[in-house]
């Protein structure tokens, strides 16, 4: 079947006591056994829940994996990830992660003796350098925010299986329409389903997939045990997202690379950052790995003082962090997202004072190259 096909259909049987054609929102914390210890599989909420359990089996089928497990958000899914490391365990993580995904390494989990190194992984060399006897995952996000620098996920997965090593992939940027890590060898995918599964910035989630079935034993063993489960109802909206994610991603594919080349060319913008633009170094590896180049462009206007303006004139981008809605979100990363990152670091991954990143949504195309080209023109 094809991706559209199982986006619609995947964990979305009709429900066996109405024929409701979408799957209810199940809003119950529990189920009535019919006698001790004779029930349905269905016991308590935060262990079973059939709109999470739709939502988890719809996921896992367009990453191409057998398990699933949803999670009250993309944090919540990447802590609960983190949990298959013990203390004294390594775990090497791409350099340019999500500030988030930063902060929940070096401000918690370290205090728990796991050891972090933070490497440039678009060089899988890197990646092999860092390599010590007791590193147990590497942890990949590609195409970075906001610079979109690639990590090549085949030769990554070979230098970290031959030391043993689990890979994970945050897919966010792309989602399974664009990518799937799973076919390059990596072993686990995390999403913040916030972003463009959900697709319509109106509800915050996360979720795991995977193959292996100790390690999603595990990853459902924490879920349950921790608790941090997505709701009936978020489940419901991620579910209703995913049936348009096909058509989303060609809309913010197809979007995402005019805005790129009509910032290329314009005189004003010094530098864009979008991995389908020809002068992205690794335009060729982008092409070999993802099906498309999505919605996430980013571009340098020189200084602060011309991104604010920019900020400040565009009418219909809505000034705001986040990403992979329908709607375009425009943002300062310097200031936003990676306000928390070190200036030495900023500097040296192009997140200057002059970046601006631009989540393109399913609008006209015409409109928003309009509207920055109006905001543009202010400078
Ligand atoms: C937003 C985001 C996260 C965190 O997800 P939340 O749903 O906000 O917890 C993780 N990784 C990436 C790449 C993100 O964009």
């Amino acid at each position: 079947m094809g991706f559209a096909t199982t986006a619609i259909h995947a964990g979305n049987e009709a429900d066996p006591t109405t024929g409701s054609v979408t799957v209810p929102i199940y809003q119950t914390s529990t189920y009535q056994q019919d006698g001790l210890g004779k029930h349905k599989g269905f016991e308590y909420a935060r262990t079973q829940n059939p709109t999470r359990m739709a939502l988890e089996r719809n996921i896992a089928a367009l990453e191409g994996a057998r398990f699933g497990y949803a999670f009250a958000s993309g944090m919540a899914a990447i802590d609960a990830t983190m949990r298959l490391i013990k203390a004294g365990e390594h775990v090497i993580v791409s350099d340019n992660t999500y500030g988030g995904t930063f902060r929940l390494f070096t401000r918690i989990l370290q205090n728990y003796n796991i050891e972090f190194d933070f490497v440039d992984t678009s060089d899988a060399g890197n990646v092999e350098a860092a390599i010590k006897p007791n590193t147990r995952m590497v942890f990949v996000e590609t195409p970075t925010n906001p610079v979109m620098i690639v990590t090549d996920l085949q030769a990554v997965s070979d230098v970290a299986h031959r030391a043993g090593a689990r890979v994970v992939c945050d897919n966010t940027f792309m989602s399974p329409y664009l990518q799937r890590p799973l076919e390059f060898g990596v072993d686990i995918v995390v999403h913040s389903t916030t972003k463009y599964l959900n697709g319509h910035s109106d509800g915050v989630g996360g979720i795991v997939v995977l193959n292996d079935e100790e390690d999603a034993n595990w990853i459902g063993f924490v879920q349950n045990s921790a608790g941090a489960i997505l709701s009936p109802f978020d489940s419901w909206l991620v579910l209703r997202g995913t049936k348009t994610l096909a058509l989303r991603m060609e809309q913010h594919d197809r979007s995402g690379r005019a805005v790129a080349a009509f910032l290329e060319e314009h005189p004003k913008v010094q530098k864009i950052y979008y991995p389908g633009s020809l002068s992205h170094r690794q335009h060729d590896l982008a092409k070999r790995q993802q099906k498309g180049f999505g919605g996430m462009v980013a571009f340098d206007v020189g200084n602060l003082e011309n991104a604010r303006t920019v900020l400040e004139s565009v009418k219909l981008c809505t000034l705001a962090e986040s990403l992979g809605g329908v709607e375009t979100l425009i943002s300062h990363p310097a200031t936003m997202t990676h306000a928390s990152v070190l200036e030495e670091t900023r500097t040296r991954l192009g997140i200057t004072d002059g970046l601006v990143r631009i989540s393109v949504g399913i609008e006209d195309t015409d409109d928003i190259i309009a509207d920055l080209d109006q905001a543009l023109e202010k400078l």
